[in-house]
């Protein structure tokens, strides 16, 4: 039996007008998008990186630097899946993923659910095992005054083996 593991992640992206907003591999209508050579979904770039921590297998600039070409307006969706390739490897599987929004706006908590059922699709686990929360700076800081959205991210990883 392999020992647990843990991971976090953080990152932040500043918005971006003319760009659509996409967290968590879902599109936000109406709402400003935000800067990143990828699809800039900060959300999934923090669970990128939580998984990538857990592993102690750097970060998601290491593995998708913004250098390659490859990874122009890419979907973010494909960092998290080669993340999750890399911890079936290494014999661990994800078990939950706790993720925090940071920032003013948008407001989440119509799109909660959505956000939690596309995430649990991108990772492969169940929806009770998903949860995305939100909160604001009350106003501090980079996220408080609007100029951008950050996340954090924090992953459980179990042992993988498979069943025989
Ligand atoms: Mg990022």
């Amino acid at each position: 039996m392999r020992d647990l593991r843990v991971g976090q992640g953080f990152d932040a992206h500043r918005f971006l007008d003319g760009r659509e907003l996409k967290l968590c591999g879902l599109l936000i209508p109406g709402e400003v998008g935000l800067e990143g050579f990828s699809d800039a979904d900060v959300a999934l770039h923090a669970v990128t990186d939580a998984i990538l921590g857990a592993l102690a297998r750097g970060d998601l600039g290491e593995h998708f630097p913004p250098s390659d070409p490859r990874w122009k307006d890419a979907d973010s969706a494909v960092f998290v899946a080669r993340a999750l390739e890399m911890a079936s490897a290494d014999g661990y599987r994800l078990v939950n993923c706790d993720l925090t929004l940071i920032g003013q706006r948008p407001h989440i908590a119509p799109f909660r659910d959505r956000l939690r059922a596309s995430l649990a699709e991108i990772l492969g686990i169940e929806q009770c095992a998903v949860s995305v929360k939100a909160t604001t700076t009350d106003g501090l800081g980079f996220a408080g005054r609007g100029e951008g959205l950050a996340a954090l991210a924090v992953v459980l990883m179990g042992d993988g083996a498979k069943d025989v």
